[in-house]
């Protein structure tokens, strides 16, 4: 009997593309993906702890769906990182909650749902490396209607910053052998995707502590080489662990976009130190010049939190003034929550919420006007975009992302641009994305500059 499943996803990369592994395991048990909760038969938020605000929204979620609970008997489940958090705890709470399954229980979602409608049971998995399978991939089996896509080459962190709570949510650092990775990203070739994105907490750290030896520059250009695939990202960079080699990879494959994500979470030696972070600013900045060294057109985006405890004015013109010197393409700013179970829960000298607030505030316009400006840099080159799909704001447009990840919206035929890369000019820019005039290749080969189409190695 076919049946529908409604996930609502919160959080990551991460915890998107755990979804989607979801999704397609319960394909496998003759579930069909809705987009409507009233018209599903099995529920199911994947949550996220990482901070307090995507945590809360766990519980207003449910009580949204507690009407369809007792009007329909729909099946409601946790997955993702609150579920592996709060356990046996989620269950007491929401009587009418019949699944928590935590973040290393992904493949045992379809018999533990079956469980349930045979037996009306409510269930709570969320043990540990009971799962090897845990990072295999679930290939698909029929064409993807999708261009790019995530693969999972790692799990777990063993950074501890004494902010984050990933490390007791997602378990260990554990990398996934480099022969299944080659198989899933060979296998999304042949269904013609064009980008992946290799996906870890820190994938820098690749290979640690593992049987296979092996870097993750050298995982990378096993996937450089693999046919069908055009362009290659990856995410979260650690600053402590980008080393030379992977510095390097920006310069020889050719198929590794201009673009690092590289956190920094704070601009002060004291705070990054109360951190565990594991590097002061100066060496992060020297990593910075070392990349825009060998890559010049390479994008920078990173994360920053504000009101850390014992964070104090001067701390905070330190993160501002490494801003002002990195001039990032983009931030992801955050003010400081404490989760329970961290070492920085327990710190004293908190800051006031105000001025958690006001400091946000100043830095994210400082960043708007930076980011602004790099868009507005562009206007007038020629830059490759990768066509995703129509663009939100017309039917007329289609949308697609540069080599340097900036969203370029133009006019176009999504229908013979899906999934190809072509040339745009850049014509206009704004805060979050650029206008661009997409332009016949043929005639344009002679003005591309060498910084849009990267020279081969
Ligand atoms: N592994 C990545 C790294 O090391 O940068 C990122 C992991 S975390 C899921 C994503 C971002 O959330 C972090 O970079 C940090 O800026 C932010 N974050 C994590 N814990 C936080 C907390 N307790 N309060 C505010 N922001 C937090
Ligand atoms: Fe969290 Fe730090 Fe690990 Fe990133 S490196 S996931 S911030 S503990």
């Amino acid at each position: 009997m076919k049946r529908r499943v409604y996930i609502e996803t919160y959080g990551c990369q991460m915890n998107e593309h755990d979804t989607e592994r979801m999704l397609r395991l319960l394909e496998g048990i003759s579930y069909s993906e809705t987009k409507e909760p009233r018209d599903a038969d099995f529920i199911l938020i994947n949550t996220c702890s990482v901070r307090e605000k995507p945590e809360h929204k766990v519980y207003s979620a449910l009580g949204r769906f507690k009407r369809l609970k007792e009007e329909n008997g729909v099946i409601i489940g946790v997955a993702g990182c609150v579920a592996q958090q709060e356990g046996e705890r989620l269950l007491d709470r929401i009587p009418y909650l019949d699944m928590v399954i935590g973040t290393q229980a992904i493949p045992m979602l379809p018999q533990l749902l079956q469980a349930i409608e045979v037996s009306g049971k409510r269930v709570c998995e969320t043990s540990f490396g009971k799962n090897g399978k845990y990072l295999g991939a679930i290939l698909a089996q029929k064409p993807l209607d999708k261009i790019k896509s995530y693969v999972t080459i790692m799990q777990g962190c063993d950074h501890f910053c004494s902010f984050c709570i990933v490390p007791y949510v997602r378990g260990r650092e554990q990398s996934r052998p480099s022969r299944e990775i080659i198989e899933e990203v060979t296998h999304l070739a042949g269904m013609g995707l064009k980008e992946i994105c290799l996906l870890g907490q820190n994938v820098n750290g690749y290979g640690k502590g593992f049987e296979e030896e092996i870097s993750f520059s050298e995982l990378l250009k096993r996937v450089n080489a693999i046919a069908g695939i055009e362009r290659i990202r990856f995410t979260t960079s650690h600053p402590r662990d980008l080393s030379e080699g992977l510095i390097r990879v920006y310069s020889s494959l050719s198929k590794v976009c201009e673009h690092i994500h590289l956190p920094f979470q704070s601009g002060s030696n004291k705070i990054l130190k109360a951190m565990h972070r594991g590097y002061t600013r100066e060496l992060y900045l020297e990593k910075i010049d070392r990349l825009r060294e060998t890559c010049p057109s390479i994008a920078v985006t990173a994360d920053v939190i504000v009101g850390f405890p014992g964070e104090e004015e001067e701390d905070f013109s330190e993160t501002l003034d490494l801003i002002e010197k990195v001039r990032f393409d983009d931030l992801f700013s955050f003010k400081y929550s404490a989760r329970k179970g961290t070492r920085a829960a327990e710190f004293e000298d908190r800051v006031e919420e105000k001025v958690k607030q006001n400091r946000l505030s100043i830095l994210q316009e400082i960043q708007r006007e930076i980011t602004l400006q790099k868009n507005q840099a562009l206007v007038g080159s020629v830059e490759e975009i990768l066509v995703e799909g129509p663009s939100k704001q017309s039917d007329r447009d289609v949308t697609g992302r540069t080599r340097s990840n900036k969203i370029v919206n133009g006019e176009g035929d999504i229908k013979s641009l899906a999934g190809k890369l072509a040339p745009v000019r850049i014509i206009k820019a704004f805060p979050h994305s650029v206008r661009g005039e997409i332009l016949d290749r043929n005639k344009i080969e002679s003005q591309v500059t060498d910084t849009i189409y990267v020279a081969m190695p």
